[in-house]
Protein backbone atom coordinates (compact mmCIF):
# COMPACT_ATOMS: atom_id res chain seq x y z
CA UNK A 1 0.00 0.00 0.00
CA UNK A 2 0.92 3.07 -1.26
CA UNK A 3 3.14 5.00 2.23
CA UNK A 4 0.80 8.39 2.23
CA UNK A 5 -2.55 6.72 1.66
CA UNK A 6 -1.57 4.31 4.46
CA UNK A 7 -0.56 7.16 7.08
CA UNK A 8 -3.52 9.14 5.74
CA UNK A 9 -6.04 6.33 6.84
CA UNK A 10 -3.93 5.90 9.94
CA UNK A 11 -4.78 9.55 10.50
CA UNK A 12 -8.70 9.11 9.61
CA UNK A 13 -9.31 6.39 12.14
CA UNK A 14 -7.22 8.34 14.65
CA UNK A 15 -9.73 11.36 14.28
CA UNK A 16 -12.99 9.00 14.02
CA UNK A 17 -12.12 7.56 17.76
CA UNK A 18 -11.00 11.00 18.80
CA UNK A 19 -14.93 12.41 17.79
CA UNK A 20 -16.58 9.18 19.29
CA UNK A 21 -14.38 9.73 22.46
CA UNK A 22 -15.33 13.46 22.60
CA UNK A 23 -18.86 12.60 21.43
CA UNK A 24 -19.44 9.98 24.43
CA UNK A 25 -17.90 12.92 26.72
CA UNK A 26 -20.50 15.43 26.13
CA UNK A 27 -23.18 13.68 26.03
CA UNK A 28 -21.59 11.57 29.39
CA UNK A 29 -22.65 14.86 30.74
CA UNK A 30 -25.81 14.89 30.06
CA UNK A 31 -26.44 11.60 31.70
CA UNK A 32 -24.81 12.54 34.91
CA UNK A 33 -26.53 14.59 37.06
CA UNK A 34 -24.01 14.92 40.10
CA UNK A 35 -21.69 17.45 41.21
CA UNK A 36 -18.56 17.41 42.55
CA UNK A 37 -18.15 19.64 46.08
CA UNK A 38 -14.91 19.08 46.24
CA UNK A 39 -12.16 16.63 44.62
CA UNK A 40 -11.45 14.65 47.01
CA UNK A 41 -15.32 13.51 47.35
CA UNK A 42 -17.70 11.64 45.78
CA UNK A 43 -20.09 13.68 43.53
CA UNK A 44 -23.75 14.02 43.95
CA UNK A 45 -26.93 14.50 42.64
CA UNK A 46 -27.64 18.76 44.12
CA UNK A 47 -31.25 18.38 45.87
CA UNK A 48 -31.88 21.43 47.58
CA UNK A 49 -35.42 21.62 48.43
CA UNK A 50 -35.34 18.09 50.08
CA UNK A 51 -32.09 19.19 51.93
CA UNK A 52 -33.72 21.85 53.44
CA UNK A 53 -36.86 20.09 54.42
CA UNK A 54 -34.72 17.56 56.21
CA UNK A 55 -32.51 19.48 57.92
CA UNK A 56 -35.73 21.21 59.43
CA UNK A 57 -37.21 17.74 59.79
CA UNK A 58 -33.73 17.32 62.13
CA UNK A 59 -34.37 20.79 63.71
CA UNK A 60 -37.58 20.21 64.84
CA UNK A 61 -36.70 16.46 66.71
CA UNK A 62 -33.77 18.01 68.45
CA UNK A 63 -36.42 20.91 69.23
CA UNK A 64 -38.29 18.16 70.86
CA UNK A 65 -35.96 15.68 72.66
CA UNK A 66 -32.89 18.20 72.95
CA UNK A 67 -30.84 15.29 72.11
CA UNK A 68 -29.05 14.38 68.71
CA UNK A 69 -30.54 10.81 67.65
CA UNK A 70 -29.20 7.18 67.81
CA UNK A 71 -28.21 5.74 65.37
CA UNK A 72 -28.52 1.51 65.29
CA UNK A 73 -26.97 -0.71 62.50
CA UNK A 74 -28.12 -4.01 62.47
CA UNK A 75 -25.99 -6.33 60.17
CA UNK A 76 -26.61 -9.76 59.25
CA UNK A 77 -24.02 -11.54 57.92
CA UNK A 78 -24.20 -13.56 54.38
CA UNK A 79 -28.27 -12.32 54.14
CA UNK A 80 -30.16 -12.76 50.75
CA UNK A 81 -31.62 -10.31 49.28
CA UNK A 82 -34.40 -12.58 48.45
CA UNK A 83 -34.33 -13.84 52.11
CA UNK A 84 -36.44 -11.21 54.42
CA UNK A 85 -40.36 -11.50 53.68
CA UNK A 86 -40.14 -7.80 52.72
CA UNK A 87 -38.34 -8.68 49.39
CA UNK A 88 -40.25 -11.68 48.48
CA UNK A 89 -38.65 -14.39 50.61
CA UNK A 90 -39.93 -15.03 54.21
CA UNK A 91 -42.91 -17.84 54.85
CA UNK A 92 -42.60 -18.60 51.08
CA UNK A 93 -39.69 -19.75 51.38
CA UNK A 94 -39.83 -21.22 54.84
CA UNK A 95 -38.39 -18.72 57.06
CA UNK A 96 -41.19 -16.00 58.40
CA UNK A 97 -39.87 -12.89 58.94
CA UNK A 98 -42.18 -10.75 60.62
CA UNK A 99 -40.13 -8.13 62.39
CA UNK A 100 -38.30 -6.98 59.46
CA UNK A 101 -41.00 -6.67 57.77
CA UNK A 102 -42.69 -4.55 59.98
CA UNK A 103 -39.52 -2.22 59.86
CA UNK A 104 -40.12 -2.31 56.39
CA UNK A 105 -43.94 -1.32 56.38
CA UNK A 106 -43.13 1.37 58.89
CA UNK A 107 -39.97 2.76 57.03
CA UNK A 108 -38.15 2.97 53.71
CA UNK A 109 -37.52 -0.73 51.80
CA UNK A 110 -34.54 0.05 49.50
CA UNK A 111 -34.33 -1.85 46.47
CA UNK A 112 -31.35 -0.93 44.92
CA UNK A 113 -28.76 -1.04 47.89
CA UNK A 114 -25.64 -2.30 47.28
CA UNK A 115 -22.75 -3.89 49.45
CA UNK A 116 -19.15 -4.85 48.48
CA UNK A 117 -18.93 -8.70 47.31
CA UNK A 118 -17.65 -10.33 50.42
CA UNK A 119 -17.59 -9.58 54.34
CA UNK A 120 -14.37 -7.78 55.45
CA UNK A 121 -14.67 -5.58 52.30
CA UNK A 122 -18.46 -4.22 53.51
CA UNK A 123 -17.68 -3.67 57.33
CA UNK A 124 -14.90 -1.46 56.64
CA UNK A 125 -16.22 0.93 54.01
CA UNK A 126 -19.28 1.29 55.82
CA UNK A 127 -16.53 2.52 59.15
CA UNK A 128 -14.44 4.66 57.02
CA UNK A 129 -16.84 5.64 54.08
CA UNK A 130 -14.39 4.54 51.79
CA UNK A 131 -13.55 1.65 48.99
CA UNK A 132 -11.99 -1.28 49.89
CA UNK A 133 -9.11 -0.88 47.52
CA UNK A 134 -8.94 2.63 49.78
CA UNK A 135 -7.86 1.38 53.10
CA UNK A 136 -6.41 -2.13 51.56
CA UNK A 137 -8.87 -3.92 53.38
CA UNK A 138 -10.00 -6.01 49.76
CA UNK A 139 -10.74 -8.97 51.09
CA UNK A 140 -12.00 -10.93 54.48
CA UNK A 141 -8.78 -11.54 56.72
CA UNK A 142 -8.22 -15.55 56.89
CA UNK A 143 -6.19 -17.83 59.17
CA UNK A 144 -2.81 -17.23 58.50
CA UNK A 145 -3.03 -13.91 56.92
CA UNK A 146 0.07 -12.02 57.68
CA UNK A 147 -0.75 -8.32 56.76
CA UNK A 148 1.97 -5.92 56.24
CA UNK A 149 0.63 -3.09 58.13
CA UNK A 150 -2.15 -1.91 60.25
CA UNK A 151 -4.93 -0.61 57.26
CA UNK A 152 -6.33 1.41 60.62
CA UNK A 153 -3.28 3.44 61.41
CA UNK A 154 -4.11 6.53 58.96
CA UNK A 155 -8.46 5.81 58.39
CA UNK A 156 -10.73 7.43 61.01
CA UNK A 157 -13.53 4.97 61.77
CA UNK A 158 -17.33 6.95 62.21
CA UNK A 159 -16.92 5.48 65.47
CA UNK A 160 -13.98 7.26 66.33
CA UNK A 161 -16.09 10.75 64.90
CA UNK A 162 -19.12 10.10 66.73
CA UNK A 163 -17.36 9.10 70.30
CA UNK A 164 -15.24 12.29 69.76
CA UNK A 165 -18.48 13.87 69.24
CA UNK A 166 -20.25 12.97 72.62
CA UNK A 167 -21.81 9.36 71.44
CA UNK A 168 -21.19 6.15 73.25
CA UNK A 169 -19.98 3.70 70.21
CA UNK A 170 -20.52 0.01 70.68
CA UNK A 171 -20.02 -3.09 68.34
CA UNK A 172 -21.71 -6.15 69.24
CA UNK A 173 -21.01 -9.33 67.42
CA UNK A 174 -19.16 -9.53 63.91
CA UNK A 175 -16.04 -7.92 64.04
CA UNK A 176 -13.95 -9.68 60.80
CA UNK A 177 -11.32 -6.32 60.37
CA UNK A 178 -8.83 -8.56 62.52
CA UNK A 179 -7.67 -9.33 66.28
CA UNK A 180 -4.50 -8.47 66.73
CA UNK A 181 -3.97 -5.46 68.87
CA UNK A 182 -4.35 -1.97 67.14
CA UNK A 183 -7.04 -3.74 64.67
CA UNK A 184 -9.61 -4.42 67.16
CA UNK A 185 -13.02 -2.23 67.84
CA UNK A 186 -11.87 -1.22 70.51
CA UNK A 187 -8.59 0.14 69.16
CA UNK A 188 -10.09 1.55 66.22
CA UNK A 189 -12.68 3.78 67.51
CA UNK A 190 -15.25 2.01 69.54
CA UNK A 191 -15.41 2.78 73.01
CA UNK A 192 -17.03 -0.77 73.39
CA UNK A 193 -16.74 -4.17 71.84
CA UNK A 194 -18.63 -7.70 72.61
CA UNK A 195 -18.11 -9.76 70.41
CA UNK A 196 -16.55 -12.26 68.11
CA UNK A 197 -13.40 -11.44 65.81
CA UNK A 198 -14.09 -14.20 62.85
CA UNK A 199 -16.83 -15.70 60.97
CA UNK A 200 -19.27 -18.40 62.18
CA UNK A 201 -17.32 -20.77 60.17
CA UNK A 202 -13.92 -20.24 60.51
CA UNK A 203 -14.56 -21.17 64.20
CA UNK A 204 -16.95 -24.25 63.41
CA UNK A 205 -14.40 -25.81 61.98
CA UNK A 206 -12.84 -26.86 64.63
CA UNK A 207 -15.56 -28.95 65.79
CA UNK A 208 -17.58 -30.02 63.20
CA UNK A 209 -16.85 -33.53 62.46
CA UNK A 210 -19.15 -33.78 60.29
CA UNK A 211 -18.37 -31.23 57.85
CA UNK A 212 -14.56 -31.29 58.44
CA UNK A 213 -13.47 -34.44 59.56
CA UNK A 214 -10.33 -34.21 57.61
CA UNK A 215 -9.59 -31.61 60.22
CA UNK A 216 -11.51 -32.13 63.53
CA UNK A 217 -10.36 -35.98 63.73
CA UNK A 218 -7.11 -35.27 62.49
CA UNK A 219 -5.28 -33.91 65.43
CA UNK A 220 -1.88 -33.38 63.90
CA UNK A 221 -3.60 -31.23 61.17
CA UNK A 222 -6.19 -29.46 64.15
CA UNK A 223 -2.98 -28.72 66.48
CA UNK A 224 -1.44 -26.95 63.26
CA UNK A 225 -4.70 -25.34 62.08
CA UNK A 226 -5.01 -24.12 66.26
CA UNK A 227 -1.41 -22.09 65.66
CA UNK A 228 -2.70 -19.58 63.10
CA UNK A 229 -6.48 -20.03 63.55
CA UNK A 230 -8.73 -17.06 64.24
CA UNK A 231 -9.64 -16.66 67.55
CA UNK A 232 -13.49 -18.63 69.49
CA UNK A 233 -13.55 -16.00 72.22
CA UNK A 234 -16.69 -13.91 73.06
CA UNK A 235 -14.89 -10.69 74.30
CA UNK A 236 -15.60 -7.81 75.83
CA UNK A 237 -13.37 -4.60 75.41
CA UNK A 238 -13.07 -1.19 76.05
CA UNK A 239 -11.36 1.44 74.14
CA UNK A 240 -7.73 2.36 76.55
CA UNK A 241 -9.01 0.29 79.25
CA UNK A 242 -9.45 -4.15 79.67
CA UNK A 243 -10.11 -6.64 77.31
CA UNK A 244 -11.69 -9.58 78.85
CA UNK A 245 -13.16 -13.05 77.84
CA UNK A 246 -16.43 -13.69 78.72
CA UNK A 247 -16.40 -17.16 77.85
CA UNK A 248 -15.29 -19.49 74.25
CA UNK A 249 -16.91 -21.59 72.18
CA UNK A 250 -16.04 -25.15 72.58
CA UNK A 251 -18.43 -27.17 70.39
CA UNK A 252 -21.02 -26.73 67.33
CA UNK A 253 -24.11 -26.61 70.22
CA UNK A 254 -21.86 -23.34 71.82
CA UNK A 255 -21.56 -21.89 68.12
CA UNK A 256 -26.02 -22.38 67.92
CA UNK A 257 -26.09 -20.48 70.82
CA UNK A 258 -23.70 -17.05 70.25
CA UNK A 259 -26.45 -14.84 68.85
CA UNK A 260 -28.99 -15.42 71.73
CA UNK A 261 -25.59 -13.81 73.99
CA UNK A 262 -25.34 -10.85 71.17
CA UNK A 263 -28.77 -10.09 71.39
CA UNK A 264 -29.10 -10.12 74.77
CA UNK A 265 -26.14 -7.95 75.97
CA UNK A 266 -27.28 -5.14 73.09
CA UNK A 267 -30.88 -5.35 74.67
CA UNK A 268 -29.38 -4.42 78.19
CA UNK A 269 -26.90 -2.55 76.81
CA UNK A 270 -29.67 0.05 74.65
CA UNK A 271 -31.38 0.10 78.09
CA UNK A 272 -28.19 0.73 80.43
CA UNK A 273 -27.36 3.48 77.26
CA UNK A 274 -30.76 4.71 77.35
CA UNK A 275 -31.11 5.49 80.90
CA UNK A 276 -27.38 7.25 81.00
CA UNK A 277 -29.16 10.06 78.25
CA UNK A 278 -26.34 10.39 76.38
CA UNK A 279 -26.49 9.26 72.59
CA UNK A 280 -25.13 5.77 71.24
CA UNK A 281 -24.12 4.56 67.95
CA UNK A 282 -24.86 0.92 68.16
CA UNK A 283 -23.97 -1.52 65.51
CA UNK A 284 -24.96 -4.78 65.78
CA UNK A 285 -23.22 -7.36 63.69
CA UNK A 286 -24.70 -10.80 64.03
CA UNK A 287 -22.87 -14.01 63.42
CA UNK A 288 -25.24 -15.80 61.37
CA UNK A 289 -26.41 -16.37 59.48
CA UNK A 290 -23.08 -16.99 57.72
CA UNK A 291 -21.80 -20.29 57.41
CA UNK A 292 -21.76 -23.01 59.42
CA UNK A 293 -25.60 -22.62 60.87
CA UNK A 294 -26.36 -24.25 63.64
CA UNK A 295 -29.24 -24.32 65.95
CA UNK A 296 -29.87 -21.81 69.29
CA UNK A 297 -31.05 -24.59 71.60
CA UNK A 298 -33.86 -22.09 72.77
CA UNK A 299 -35.77 -22.00 69.25
CA UNK A 300 -35.76 -25.49 67.61
CA UNK A 301 -37.99 -25.70 64.68
CA UNK A 302 -38.63 -22.12 64.84
CA UNK A 303 -38.87 -21.99 61.03
CA UNK A 304 -41.35 -23.59 58.41
CA UNK A 305 -38.19 -25.12 56.79
CA UNK A 306 -36.25 -26.36 59.69
CA UNK A 307 -32.92 -25.96 57.69
CA UNK A 308 -30.42 -24.68 59.95
CA UNK A 309 -30.15 -21.62 57.42
CA UNK A 310 -33.45 -21.16 57.68
CA UNK A 311 -33.52 -21.44 61.32
CA UNK A 312 -30.78 -18.80 61.44
CA UNK A 313 -33.01 -16.61 59.47
CA UNK A 314 -36.21 -17.01 61.48
CA UNK A 315 -33.43 -16.13 64.59
CA UNK A 316 -32.19 -12.95 63.61
CA UNK A 317 -35.41 -11.90 62.73
CA UNK A 318 -36.49 -12.49 66.34
CA UNK A 319 -33.46 -10.90 67.96
CA UNK A 320 -34.07 -7.27 65.58
CA UNK A 321 -37.46 -7.60 67.31
CA UNK A 322 -36.15 -8.03 70.45
CA UNK A 323 -33.60 -5.18 69.65
CA UNK A 324 -36.43 -2.94 68.22
CA UNK A 325 -38.34 -3.47 71.47
CA UNK A 326 -35.57 -2.45 73.94
CA UNK A 327 -35.47 0.46 71.84
CA UNK A 328 -39.00 1.02 72.26
CA UNK A 329 -39.30 0.46 75.66
CA UNK A 330 -36.64 2.62 76.96
CA UNK A 331 -38.71 5.49 75.10
CA UNK A 332 -36.10 6.26 72.41
CA UNK A 333 -37.47 4.59 69.80
CA UNK A 334 -38.66 7.87 67.90
CA UNK A 335 -35.06 9.41 68.30
CA UNK A 336 -33.20 6.43 66.52
CA UNK A 337 -32.11 5.99 63.41
CA UNK A 338 -32.25 2.19 62.54
CA UNK A 339 -31.03 0.58 59.76
CA UNK A 340 -30.90 -3.50 58.44
CA UNK A 341 -28.96 -4.74 56.21
CA UNK A 342 -26.69 -7.37 55.39
CA UNK A 343 -22.93 -7.41 54.60
CA UNK A 344 -23.11 -8.80 51.52
CA UNK A 345 -24.74 -11.62 49.21
CA UNK A 346 -25.82 -15.17 50.16
CA UNK A 347 -22.67 -17.59 49.99
CA UNK A 348 -23.78 -20.47 47.74
CA UNK A 349 -20.48 -22.10 48.05
CA UNK A 350 -22.10 -23.24 51.28
CA UNK A 351 -25.39 -24.43 49.94
CA UNK A 352 -27.68 -25.78 51.14
CA UNK A 353 -26.30 -23.72 54.05
CA UNK A 354 -27.11 -20.20 52.48
CA UNK A 355 -29.44 -17.42 51.54
CA UNK A 356 -31.47 -16.77 48.24
CA UNK A 357 -31.13 -14.21 45.85
CA UNK A 358 -33.41 -14.07 42.61
CA UNK A 359 -30.49 -11.82 40.85
CA UNK A 360 -27.37 -13.28 39.32
CA UNK A 361 -23.98 -14.57 40.89
CA UNK A 362 -23.78 -15.03 44.66
CA UNK A 363 -21.35 -13.40 47.40
CA UNK A 364 -18.13 -13.09 45.90
CA UNK A 365 -19.10 -11.90 42.26
CA UNK A 366 -20.46 -8.53 41.40
CA UNK A 367 -22.72 -9.20 39.44
CA UNK A 368 -26.27 -7.96 41.64
CA UNK A 369 -26.64 -11.51 43.64
CA UNK A 370 -22.92 -10.75 45.36
CA UNK A 371 -23.84 -7.00 45.93
CA UNK A 372 -27.43 -6.05 46.07
CA UNK A 373 -28.58 -6.62 49.24
CA UNK A 374 -31.78 -5.75 51.44
CA UNK A 375 -31.44 -2.52 52.87
CA UNK A 376 -34.33 -1.16 55.59
CA UNK A 377 -34.15 2.38 56.78
CA UNK A 378 -37.07 2.74 59.99
CA UNK A 379 -37.23 5.74 61.84
CA UNK A 380 -40.77 6.80 64.09
CA UNK A 381 -42.44 9.68 62.51
CA UNK A 382 -39.23 10.58 60.63
CA UNK A 383 -39.38 8.27 57.60
CA UNK A 384 -42.28 7.97 56.04
CA UNK A 385 -44.18 4.67 57.02
CA UNK A 386 -44.80 2.27 53.73
CA UNK A 387 -42.26 3.90 51.35
CA UNK A 388 -40.35 1.79 48.67
CA UNK A 389 -37.39 3.16 46.39
CA UNK A 390 -34.97 2.45 43.63
CA UNK A 391 -32.71 4.97 44.00
CA UNK A 392 -28.92 4.04 44.34
CA UNK A 393 -27.83 3.74 47.66
CA UNK A 394 -24.51 1.95 48.65
CA UNK A 395 -24.42 1.20 52.44
CA UNK A 396 -21.02 3.11 52.61
CA UNK A 397 -23.47 6.25 52.50
CA UNK A 398 -24.81 5.21 56.01
CA UNK A 399 -21.15 6.68 56.64
CA UNK A 400 -22.17 9.98 55.69
CA UNK A 401 -25.48 9.98 56.47
CA UNK A 402 -24.11 9.01 60.30
CA UNK A 403 -22.27 11.85 60.13
CA UNK A 404 -25.26 14.06 59.26
CA UNK A 405 -27.63 13.17 62.07
CA UNK A 406 -24.89 13.72 64.85
CA UNK A 407 -23.93 17.18 63.23
CA UNK A 408 -20.41 16.23 62.65
CA UNK A 409 -18.94 18.25 60.05
CA UNK A 410 -17.06 17.08 57.01
CA UNK A 411 -14.09 19.06 58.40
CA UNK A 412 -12.89 16.31 60.71
CA UNK A 413 -11.93 14.42 58.06
CA UNK A 414 -8.70 14.24 56.99
CA UNK A 415 -8.57 16.12 54.00
CA UNK A 416 -5.93 14.66 51.95
CA UNK A 417 -8.06 11.12 51.87
CA UNK A 418 -10.50 10.49 49.04
CA UNK A 419 -13.86 9.50 50.58
CA UNK A 420 -16.88 7.31 48.40
CA UNK A 421 -19.87 7.81 50.46
CA UNK A 422 -22.64 10.45 49.66
CA UNK A 423 -24.74 11.81 52.29
CA UNK A 424 -28.40 10.49 51.84
CA UNK A 425 -29.96 12.17 54.92
CA UNK A 426 -32.24 14.08 52.38
CA UNK A 427 -32.99 11.07 50.05
CA UNK A 428 -34.41 8.59 53.48
CA UNK A 429 -36.29 11.76 55.59
CA UNK A 430 -38.06 13.56 52.55
CA UNK A 431 -41.29 11.51 52.58
CA UNK A 432 -40.60 11.60 48.08
CA UNK A 433 -36.80 12.09 48.72
CA UNK A 434 -34.72 10.66 45.46
CA UNK A 435 -31.00 9.44 45.93
CA UNK A 436 -28.23 11.75 46.20
CA UNK A 437 -25.70 9.06 44.44
CA UNK A 438 -25.42 8.71 40.42
CA UNK A 439 -23.97 5.81 40.10
CA UNK A 440 -22.43 2.61 42.62
CA UNK A 441 -18.50 1.47 41.53
CA UNK A 442 -17.86 -2.33 42.30
CA UNK A 443 -14.75 -3.90 42.54
CA UNK A 444 -13.46 -7.26 43.11
CA UNK A 445 -10.35 -7.46 45.02
CA UNK A 446 -8.07 -4.83 43.85
CA UNK A 447 -10.11 -4.82 40.43
CA UNK A 448 -12.41 -1.91 39.27
CA UNK A 449 -15.08 -4.52 37.31
CA UNK A 450 -18.54 -2.95 37.04
CA UNK A 451 -20.09 0.45 37.51
CA UNK A 452 -24.94 0.93 37.70
CA UNK A 453 -25.39 4.30 36.92
CA UNK A 454 -29.87 4.76 36.80
CA UNK A 455 -31.44 1.22 35.47
CA UNK A 456 -27.94 0.58 33.38
CA UNK A 457 -24.92 -1.51 34.87
CA UNK A 458 -21.54 -1.95 33.25
CA UNK A 459 -19.15 -4.68 33.63
CA UNK A 460 -15.37 -4.17 32.49
CA UNK A 461 -14.30 -7.50 34.45
CA UNK A 462 -16.65 -10.87 35.54
CA UNK A 463 -16.29 -13.42 37.85
CA UNK A 464 -17.45 -16.48 36.66
CA UNK A 465 -18.04 -19.38 38.15
CA UNK A 466 -17.02 -22.83 36.49
CA UNK A 467 -19.53 -24.89 38.43
CA UNK A 468 -23.28 -23.53 39.21
CA UNK A 469 -22.57 -22.79 43.38
CA UNK A 470 -19.01 -22.29 43.56
CA UNK A 471 -19.16 -18.76 42.91
CA UNK A 472 -15.82 -17.81 45.18
CA UNK A 473 -14.28 -21.07 45.79
CA UNK A 474 -14.05 -22.66 41.64
CA UNK A 475 -14.83 -18.76 39.87
CA UNK A 476 -12.70 -17.03 37.44
CA UNK A 477 -11.92 -13.16 36.96
CA UNK A 478 -12.34 -12.28 33.16
CA UNK A 479 -12.13 -8.95 31.40
CA UNK A 480 -15.51 -8.94 28.90
CA UNK A 481 -14.17 -8.69 25.21
CA UNK A 482 -14.53 -6.18 22.54
CA UNK A 483 -17.97 -4.46 23.99
CA UNK A 484 -18.02 -4.42 27.93
CA UNK A 485 -21.32 -6.05 29.15
CA UNK A 486 -24.28 -3.71 29.49
CA UNK A 487 -27.42 -4.81 31.06
CA UNK A 488 -31.05 -2.82 31.69
CA UNK A 489 -32.03 -4.29 35.04
CA UNK A 490 -34.99 -3.01 34.45
CA UNK A 491 -35.37 -5.25 31.83
CA UNK A 492 -33.10 -7.75 32.58
CA UNK A 493 -32.72 -8.00 36.30
CA UNK A 494 -30.57 -11.36 36.34
CA UNK A 495 -28.06 -9.64 33.49
CA UNK A 496 -28.71 -12.48 31.23
CA UNK A 497 -28.41 -10.48 28.08
CA UNK A 498 -26.38 -7.30 27.45
CA UNK A 499 -28.22 -4.78 25.57
CA UNK A 500 -24.34 -4.65 23.41
CA UNK A 501 -22.34 -2.34 21.40
CA UNK A 502 -25.43 -0.31 19.94
CA UNK A 503 -26.17 1.49 23.58
CA UNK A 504 -22.98 3.44 22.85
CA UNK A 505 -24.59 6.75 24.06
CA UNK A 506 -24.85 4.20 27.72
CA UNK A 507 -21.56 2.69 27.04
CA UNK A 508 -20.20 6.30 26.73
CA UNK A 509 -21.65 7.17 29.46
CA UNK A 510 -21.30 4.69 32.03
CA UNK A 511 -18.15 4.33 30.42
CA UNK A 512 -17.10 8.10 31.46
CA UNK A 513 -18.46 7.52 35.02
CA UNK A 514 -16.20 4.37 35.32
CA UNK A 515 -13.17 6.44 33.99
CA UNK A 516 -13.33 8.74 36.14
CA UNK A 517 -13.61 6.70 38.82
CA UNK A 518 -10.77 5.17 37.92
CA UNK A 519 -8.73 8.74 37.74
CA UNK A 520 -9.29 9.49 41.48
CA UNK A 521 -6.65 6.87 42.61
CA UNK A 522 -4.42 9.16 40.74
CA UNK A 523 -4.13 11.76 43.19
CA UNK A 524 -5.27 9.47 45.73
CA UNK A 525 -3.51 5.47 45.08
CA UNK A 526 -4.87 2.78 46.65
CA UNK A 527 -3.32 0.84 49.56
CA UNK A 528 -1.88 -2.73 49.77
CA UNK A 529 -1.20 -4.03 53.18
CA UNK A 530 -0.84 -7.53 52.15
CA UNK A 531 -4.31 -8.95 51.14
CA UNK A 532 -3.55 -8.85 47.52
CA UNK A 533 -3.47 -12.36 45.80
CA1 LIG B 1 -20.63 -11.64 54.97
Amino acid sequence: MNKVVKQKQIGCLILCCMLFVCDGALRAQTFDRSVKTASNFEAAIPHPDQQKHAAEKLKQLHAKTGQRPNIVWIVVDDMGYGDPGCYGGGIAIGAATPNMNALARGGLRLTSCYSQQTCTPTRSAILTGRLPVRTGLIRPILAGDKITRNPWADEVSLAKLLSDSGYHSVLTGKWHIGEGEGLRPHDVGFDEFYGYYPAQKEISQRFDERRYPDLVLNEDLLAAFELIGPGVDLVHGFAGGKTETVSSIESTADMGNADQALADFSVAKIQEMAAQGKPFFMEHCFMKVHADNFPNSKLKGSSAAKYYYKEAVAEVDLHIGSIVGALTDAGILDNTFIFVTSDNGPQMDSWPDSGYTPFRGAKGTTFEGGVRVPGIAYWKDMIQPGRQSDGLFDLMDLFGTALTLAGVSRDSLPSKKYYDFVDQTSFLLHDQGESNREAVYFWWDAELTACRMREYKLHVKVLLPQTPNLQIDMATLQTTGLAPWLFNLYIDPKEQTTVGHRRNAWLASVGAKLKAHAATFKLHPAKRIGLDY
